[in-house]
């Protein structure tokens, strides 16, 4: 069987990865620091522990399992938390990525699947996204994500590593077998900190900013379910394998919600109440984030299922009420 290095294995998205990887017949090998990730959650494949700016132990990795493609996960991903601190995201995404890339080009493994976000794209006046829109992103986030993006285009141009880059959008959801999900610590997105308030894990959930220029006032996002978001890179690493050359997706559903639609959402599919209040803007936060999804079901053949509002809460509930990790 084939082994693809996943960096971020042991993470939210990365786990899912690779059980969806497995199912489809590659081994997952995780390469992980741990630093937001879980032991417990690498359950597809062999675990090797590293960090993504430690050349040395990308070495031994690469010569050691000899992976045809990578699918990268491996980064910081928290917006309110880049503004404070985008240091951390200069040296984890872009100094990280950038020694994962040099390493990969060493070894000779000549794909990568990247997951980039739509936090590259910033603030665009109400509109729905594609590939071509700009990408003037307002965070370090988006910014170190964008990045990442350049210096693959210069690394295909000037080696020959070939990518395809997944620009996606509020990621949710969790594996409806249970064998993972989302457990983050601390946790800082919208519908597990609900499903915390809901079952009294903490006392509320805060509507960050209610004066946005949207319908109710909050903030609108595009919600994918995780196991969609993962079944398109398994189409991405065999567009890669079939020689189709570097290519932008973005992954959305061309639906957005906003911040209450999703608390009402919750209410209702949970049968509870949500306890929330109103609080000011999270800095960095765009207004409205939606994108359709033709160009990647068109070209790759992608065929979102999961990928409805009240599933991915039930899903994420289901998991909230049974699983979580250990160290
Ligand atoms: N949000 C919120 N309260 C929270 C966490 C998030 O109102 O405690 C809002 C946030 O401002 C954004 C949306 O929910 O508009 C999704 O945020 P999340 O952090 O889940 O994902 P992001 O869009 O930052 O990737």
């Amino acid at each position: 069987m084939t082994n693809i290095l996943v960096t971020g294995g042991a993470g939210y998205i990365g786990s899912h990865a690779c059980k969806a990887l497995r199912a489809a017949g590659y081994i997952p090998v995780t390469y992980d620091n741990l630093s937001t990730g879980w032991e417990d959650a690498v359950k597809f494949g062999p675990f090797e522990k590293g960090d993504l700016t430690d050349r040395a132990r990308l070495d031994q990795v690469f010569a050691a399992y000899q992976p045809v493609a990578i699918m990268h996960f491996a980064a910081l991903s928290q917006v309110g938390e880049s503004m404070r601190e985008p240091g951390l995201y200069w040296h984890n995404n872009v100094a990280g990525s950038l020694t994962l890339l040099q390493a990969a080009v060493q070894a000779g493994c000549k794909d990568i699947v990247f997951s980039s976000t739509c936090a590259t794209y910033g603030d665009q006046d109400n509109v729905v996204l594609n590939e071509d829109s700009k990408q003037y992103p307002i965070n370090a986030y988006g910014a170190s994500k964008r990045a990442i993006e350049d210096m693959l285009r210069d690394f295909e141009v000037a080696y020959g590593l070939n990518h395809v880059v997944f620009r996606y959008f509020n990621v949710a959801g969790a594996d409806p077998d249970g064998e993972v999900g989302e457990f983050h610590q601390p946790e800082t997105h919208l519908i597990p900190l609900m499903l915390d308030a809901i079952d009294g894990k903490r006392d509320a959930l805060t509507i960050f900013g209610t004066d946005y220029d949207t319908p109710d006032g909050t903030c609108i996002r595009d919600y994918v379910h995780v196991m969609d978001l993962v079944d398109a890179h398994v189409l991405g690493v065999k567009w890669l394998e079939e020689g189709k050359g570097s290519r932008v997706f973005n992954l959305g559903t061309g639906s957005g919600f906003s911040v209450r639609e999703v608390i009402d959402h919750s209410g209702a599919v949970t049968n509870r109440d949500v306890p929330v209040v109103e609080g000011p803007r999270r800095p960095g936060d765009c207004t409205k984030l939606v994108s359709g999804s033709t160009r990647a079901k068109a070209e790759l053949g992608w065929c979102p299922k999961r990928s409805h509002l009240d599933q991915m809460i039930a899903d994420a509930w289901r998991w909230h009420q049974a699983g979580h990790y250990n160290k």
